[in-house]
């Protein structure tokens, strides 16, 4: 009962993608294709990427590393947003929520949209964001849309839709997710 009544409130308190693999799955995938975000690198020793930012940003690789999610006005590293996303074991780096692109981004990596005067570190300026973003939050997948897609899994095509098909899978009840 009591796990029922502390995940009720985590639904209620932390940002949806912190709380439903799928949707920050599919928030991620579009901060890595959109044009104007590129977050990345997937793998962290891709030096091509860093290249890339840099010819955007007009400076040199070694400038461009200094621009990571770690130190970005948007990544959330606060206890209580923390609190959200208990667990997560990354080499090289950590896990934050970012108030840009709505998904949980490591902070190893980076974005074109980066923006100086980060993290976010106290549960004060995380709750501040998360006013800022009421509305915009993404509140998940329609059950139209979750039907649509689940109708594509006999043949699944693209990275997001193997993801979504293979979360379908790891369902271990309707509504609810192994991880
Ligand atoms: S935290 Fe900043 S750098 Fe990282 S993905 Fe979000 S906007 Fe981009």
């Amino acid at each position: 009962m009591l796990k029922v009544i502390i995940k009720k409130v985590k639904q209620l308190l932390c940002p949806p993608a912190t709380q439903d693999l799928e949707l920050n799955t599919k928030n991620r995938n579009a901060a890595i294709e959109a044009e104007h975000i590129q977050y990345g690198p997937l793998n962290l020793a891709d030096e091509e990427w860093w290249k890339r930012a840099s010819e955007h940003w007009n400076t040199t690789p070694e400038v461009a590393k200094e621009s990571k999610c770690s130190n970005c006005v948007a990544f959330d590293i606060s206890p209580r947003m923390k609190e959200c996303m208990p667990g997560s074991v990354q080499e090289d780096g950590e896990l934050g929520y970012c108030w840009m692109h709505h998904f949980k981004c490591h902070s190893a990596r980076s974005c074109y949209t980066w923006a100086a005067g980060g993290p976010i570190s106290e549960d004060e300026k995380s709750i501040e964001w998360q006013d800022k973003n009421k509305g915009q939050l993404q509140e998940g997948w329609s059950e139209k849309e979750r039907q649509t897609r689940k109708d594509k899994c006999a043949n699944p095509k693209g990275f997001t839709m193997k993801q979504f098909c293979k979360n379908q899978k790891t369902r271990s009840k309707k509504g609810e997710k192994k991880n």
